[in-house]
C-alpha cells in the first residue's frame, strides 16, 4: 500500500451514468475482498476474550455459511440482517451474506424490539443472523415479520423454531478451522451492486437505510491508507515498511465507520482487530498492553475517557502509534492531548452513513495546525458548499451546505424514493451539515442545518459556541441547543458537564464566551448536568433530549 504510483492509483469510471473518480486497486467486490483475506492465512483476524480466529478460519466459516444461505435459496439481491454486538461471527456473517451478492442489513444492537422489527420490516430481510438478547427483543414482533424465514442464533441457550443455533453451520465460535474446506461459492458480483442497507443513526428523525455498494465499502480501503501514508510523508518521515498490526477495535460494527472505515482496511492488511464484549476504559488498557495494540478510536468520547483515566499511568500504553476518530464534533484540545498523553498519531475524519464513512480525514501536523478542522478530501471524494437552496456554489471561506460526491456515495435510501430524490442530485450527496473550506481544501464542519440556531435573523453555529465552552479546563462535554423566544424565534442555551471535582458557574462560562464572541451568541442560560451528556451508539450527543431540560413545562 505505501508505494506511491502504483497501488494510489485513480481512474474514471461511470457510476448510475455519472463519471466518478475511483481508486484503480481497490477490490472490485467484498467477495474479491474475502479472497484477499484469506491470503493471510494463519494470522489472527480476531482475537475475542480467550478465542483467537485465524484468517484461513475465519474464510472457511464465511464459505461455510455462504453456502448453507444458498442452500436455503437466497439469490442476488435478497436480504440478510444481522443483529448482535461485536462478535467475530459479525464480520463472518456479514462477508457470508454479501460474497455471494445478497445486501446485508447490519442492525442496530440497541435497538429496541420494536425498532428491530422496524428494521427488518423496511428491508425485508428472509434470514436474521443474530446473539440471544437480539433474538429476545424480536421474538415477541415474529407476526409481523412474514419475510422472516429463519433466524440463526450464536451463543445461545436452548432454542424453539424458527430460531436455531449458528454453531450448527458454522462450528463453535474460536474454534472454526476443523470445517471442511470449501470455497465461497462463485457468483458474478460487480463493483456496483448492492452490497449493504447500513441505517443512519436517526439523529434528525427516523433512521433511513442507506443502500451502498461493493464499491462504496472497497473504496475505503485505500483513502484511509492514503490518509496514513499522506501523514508520514507531510511530517518528512521516511514511509515504514508495511508491517502486520494489531487495532482495538470499540466501535459497533453495525455503523459505517466500524464497519468500512475499519473492518475493511483491517481484512487488506491482515491486521488483527481485537473486539469487546462492552467497552470499558480499563479493560481497553489491560488490552492495549497485553496485545501491544498499535491503534484504537472510533468516536472522540473513547480518547477522552482514556486520557482523563485516573489509572492510566499503570498500564504501558506505548505500543499506540494512532487514535484516530470521526462521526461527531470533537474538542480542538483533544488532538493536542493525544499528542501529549500517548506521542500517538491523533486523527479525524467526517463522513456519514450516505457516504459509507469517511470522505475527509487528516492526522499529525494537519490535525495540529486546524484543530477545529476535520481534514481534507480523500483524493476521489469533491466536496463543494452550496447555498440554502442548493441552487448556488459558495465561495471559500463561507458557510454553507457542504455536498459531496465520490465513489463512497451511496445509490440512495432503501424504499425511500421521497428522501432519496431530496438528499441525491446528480451523484452529489446533500449532507445536511453546514461547513466551510478553507484556501487548501480543508473541512470545516459548524452544525447541522437541522441544529443551526438562529437568533433573530442572525445564525449561530454550535460548534463555534462549544469549542469557546471546551477551552475552559472544566468542561469534558458541552452541547449548544435553541430555546424558543416569543420575539427573537430562538435563543442560545447550553448543557455542560464538568470533570469530576472541577468547578465553573454560569456566570463565568457566559463571560468566557462572550470574551470571544458576538453578544448574541451567548448562551442565555447553561445547565450544569451531573451526568456526561446522553450520546447515541455512534457517539453524538442526542441534542433532542437536552432541549427538554429547558422546557419542563413541555415534558412533564
Ligand atoms: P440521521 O441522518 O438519521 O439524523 P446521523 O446523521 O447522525 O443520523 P450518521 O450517518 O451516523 O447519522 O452521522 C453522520 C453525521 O455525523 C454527519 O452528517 C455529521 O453531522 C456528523 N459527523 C460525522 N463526522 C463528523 C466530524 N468529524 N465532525 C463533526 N460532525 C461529524
Ligand atoms: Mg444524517
Amino acid at each position: 500500500l505505501c508505494a506511491p504510483g502504483e497501488r494510489f492509483e485513480m481512474e474514471t469510471v461511470v457510476i448510475d451514468g455519472v463519471p466518478t473518480r475511483t481508486w484503480k486497486h481497490a477490490p472490485p467486490s467484498l467477495r474479491a475482498l474475502a479472497e484477499i483475506a484469506r491470503g493471510h492465512g494463519e494470522r489472527l483476524v480476531t482475537i475475542y476474550e480467550d478465542e483467537r480466529v485465524s484468517y484461513e478460519a475465519w474464510y472457511r466459516a464465511v464459505a461455510r455459511l455462504a453456502q448453507e444461505f444458498r442452500d436455503r435459496g437466497i439469490k442476488k439481491g435478497d436480504r440478510i440482517a444481522l443483529a448482535m454486538r461485536n462478535l467475530p461471527e459479525w464480520p463472518v456473517a456479514f462477508f457470508a451474506a454479501t460474497a455471494i451478492g445478497a445486501i446485508c442489513v447490519p442492525l442496530n444492537a440497541w435497538w429496541t424490539g420494536l425498532e428491530l422489527t422496524f428494521g427488518l420490516a423496511n428491508s425485508g430481510c428472509r434470514i436474521l443472523v443474530c446473539d440471544e438478547e437480539r433474538l429476545d427483543r424480536v421474538l415477541p414482533h415474529l407476526p409481523e415479520l412474514p419475510a422472516l424465514e429463519s433466524i440463526m442464533v450464536t451463543r445461545a441457550g436452548a432454542l424453539l423454531p424458527p430460531a436455531e443455533h449458528l454453531e450448527a453451520v458454522i462450528g463453535k465460535p474460536g474454534d472454526w478451522a476443523p470445517l471442511p474446506d470449501s470455497a465461497i461459492p462463485d457468483v458474478q458480483i460487480e463493483p456496483d451492486d448492492p452490497a449493504t442497507i447500513f441505517y443512519t443513526s436517526g439523529t434528525t428523525g427516523q433512521p433511513k437505510g442507506a443502500l451502498g455498494s461493493h464499491r462504496n465499502l472497497t473504496t475505503n480501503i485505500f483513502s484511509s491508507a492514503w490518509s496514513a501514508v499522506r501523514a508520514v510523508l507531510r511530517r518528512g518521515d521516511p514511509l515504514p515498511e508495511p508491517a502486520f498490526k494489531t487495532t482495538l477495535l470499540v466501535i459497533p460494527l453495525f455503523h459505517v465507520t466500524a464497519c468500512s472505515a475499519g473492518l475493511m482496511g483491517a481484512l487488506f492488511a491482515g491486521h488483527t482487530a481485537v473486539y469487546m464484549r462492552k467497552w470499558d476504559v480499563v479493560k481497553a488498557f489491560e488490552i492495549i498492553e497485553r496485545e501491544k495494540v498499535s491503534s484504537t478510536g472510533g468516536v472522540p468520547t473513547i480518547a477522552w475517557q482514556m486520557i482523563e483515566h485516573p489509572d492510566r499511568e499503570k498500564y504501558d500504553l506505548s505500543s499506540l502509534e494512532a487514535i484516530a476518530y470521526g462521526g461527531a464534533p470533537s474538542a480542538p484540545e483533544l488532538v493536542r492531548k493525544i499528542r501529549e498523553v500517548f506521542g500517538a498519531l491523533p486523527g479525524n475524519g467526517w463522513g456519514m452513513t450516505e457516504t459509507m464513512a469517511t470522505v475527509t480525514t487528516h492526522s499529525s501536523e494537519d490535525y495540529l495546525n486546524r484543530p477545529t478542522s476535520a481534514g481534507p478530501p480523500v483524493p476521489v471524494a469533491d466536496l463543494k458548499i452550496m447555498n440554502e437552496d442548493g441552487t448556488r456554489e459558495l465561495p471559500v471561506g463561507e458557510v454553507g451546505e457542504l455536498w459531496a460526491r465520490g465513489p463512497m456515495v451511496v445509490k440512495g435510501y432503501w424504499n425511500r424514493p421521497d428522501a432519496t430524490a431530496e438528499t441525491f442530485v446528480d451523484g452529489w450527496v446533500r449532507t445536511g451539515d453546514l461547513a466551510r473550506l478553507d484556501e487548501e481544501g480543508f473541512c470545516f464542519i459548524v452544525d447541522r442545518a437541522k441544529d443551526i440556531i438562529i437568533r433573530g435573523g442572525e445564525n449561530i453555529y454550535s460548534s463555534e459556541v462549544e469549542n469557546v465552552l471546551y477551552d475552559h479546563p472544566a468542561v469534558t462535554d458541552a452541547a449548544l441547543i435553541g430555546i424558543p423566544h416569543l420575539q427573537l424565534g430562538e435563543e442560545p442555551a447550553a448543557v455542560v458537564h464538568l470533570a469530576p471535582g472541577a468547578q465553573a458557574t454560569e456566570r463565568e462560562l457566559q463571560d468566557l464566551v462572550r470574551s470571544r464572541l458576538a453578544g448574541f451568541k451567548v448562551p442565555v442560560r447553561i445547565v450544569f448536568s451531573k451526568e456526561t451528556l446522553p450520546r447515541n451508539a455512534n457517539g453524538k450527543i442526542l441534542k433532542r433530549e437536552l432541549k427538554a431540560l429547558f422546557l419542563p413545562e413541555q415534558t412533564a
